[in-house]
């Protein structure tokens, strides 16, 4: 049988082992060193951000977002509702209370409008909003941190999919008072667990550092006046990072081209559309996803399957997850629908033109005829 494809396979630059051989050398096989600071840099100079700090996971750096703001029990936070559950695991973690808002159908992403809507309707104001870039599409962004300006609550954008999108060219995670970017290992960039926080506030991101290395005082003892986390990202991860990020333009390209090859493959089929891209942005396309009119994507996927194809239905929904019955939401029906009728397509980036041809007549033989 063929080899699998995936939906985001891990893809090395090729530098990735001669800096790991540098990291040994040094000793430095730890969560510091210099890679570190090389990873944070790269981050910095390619997004625009001017505070970074490398952490174990993009989870972790959306838990300490929260706690370095102050959010806490008792406290309402915004999120969207159509999005990965690692958006939101922090707002528990943190004992505060979320709040679900729904995406509109231009973006797919949260609804500037229901926004708006919700901050002059509610009877408590919330602390916080953490947006989500689904599939590295820029969301309505600036629209959206003007909204949260005006009502005073704090924006976090959970960039976690985004890295290298962009709306009028500055960078998803750079419009919010925090950033978030993820290095998972199915993400455009991965070094195999890893994320980064960003902020243009560096006593923000000085006090998150603080919390992800135990939060020990300045002292040569060990003292302690609050409790902090162990999430510092390991010096080893950093450098395939580095390496990693000597390759994102080719990676943000090569997936914007695969989405243009399913594209032309799949324009005469009527009851599909691609996920949208807002005027003025450019999104990392990291998974190409559509949804279908009136075929079952259940039957797609299966078809994909005997060919060794993976592919995946579009997130369900936050608030339509047991975990989340007692939420409050502010929903209007859009992401149901998405996520009744989409699929996630493979848009790994070692994928030929050929690979998606051959994926794309699978599907056209597996959807409902017209005529
Ligand atoms: C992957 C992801 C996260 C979590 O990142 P980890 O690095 O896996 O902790 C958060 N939000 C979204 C939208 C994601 O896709």
């Amino acid at each position: 049988m063929k080899e699998r494809i995936f939906l985001s396979a891990p893809h090395m630059s090729g530098n990735e082992l001669k800096y790991i051989e540098k990291v040994f050398e040094s000793n430095y096989i730890a969560p510091i060193g210099e890679y570190i600071n090389k990873f944070e840099e790269s981050i910095c100079s390619y997004t625009g951000s001017e505070n970074a700090l490398a952490l174990s996971n993009g989870t972790s750096a959306l838990h300490l977002a929260l706690r370095v703001l102050g959010i806490g029990e008792g406290d309402d936070v915004l999120a969207s509702t159509f999005t990965f559950i690692g958006s939101v695991n922090a707002i528990i973690y943190q004992n505060a209370n979320v709040v679900f808002i729904d995406s509109d159908k231009e973006s797919w992403n949260l609804s500037p409008k229901l926004l708006n809507k919700y901050l002059l309707e509610c009877e408590k104001k919330p602390k916080a909003l953490i947006l989500t870039h689904l599939y590295g599409m820029s969301a309505d962004i600036v629209k959206i941190a003007e909204i949260c300006k005006l009502h005073g609550i704090y924006l976090i954008e959970d960039a976690a999919e985004s890295l290298g999108a962009t709306y009028e060219g500055k960078h998803t995670g750079t419009f919010g008072d925090f950033g978030v970017y993820s290095f998972n290992g199915n993400k455009i960039l991965t070094t195999s667990g890893g994320g980064m926080l960003v902020s243009s506030n560096k006593e923000w991101i000085e006090k998150a550092k603080f919390y992800s290395t135990q939060a020990k005082e300045a002292h040569i003892y060990y003292e302690h006046n609050e409790y902090g986390y162990n999430y510092r990202m390991s010096n080893v991860l950093a450098a395939i990072g580095v390496a990693q990020m000597e390759v994102i333009e080719d990676r943000v390209l090569k997936k914007r081209e695969i989405f243009e090859w399913y594209s032309e493959f799949l324009a005469d089929v009527q009851e599909i559309s691609l996920m949208p891209e807002l005027d003025n942005t450019r999104g990392n396309r990291w998974l190409t996803a559509l949804v279908f009119e009136k075929s079952d994507f259940n039957v797609v996927m299966k078809a994909l399957e005997g060919i060794n194809v993976e592919s995946r239905p579009l997130w369900k929904p936050m608030h339509m997850q047991p975990l989340f019955k007692d939420a409050k939401t502010f929903v209007d029906g859009t992401s149901e629908e998405l996520y009744a009728k989409g699929l996630c397509l493979a848009s790994s980036t070692t994928m030929t033109r050929d690979d998606v041809k051959m994926i794309c007549e699978v599907i056209k033989d597996s959807i409902v005829k017209t005529d």
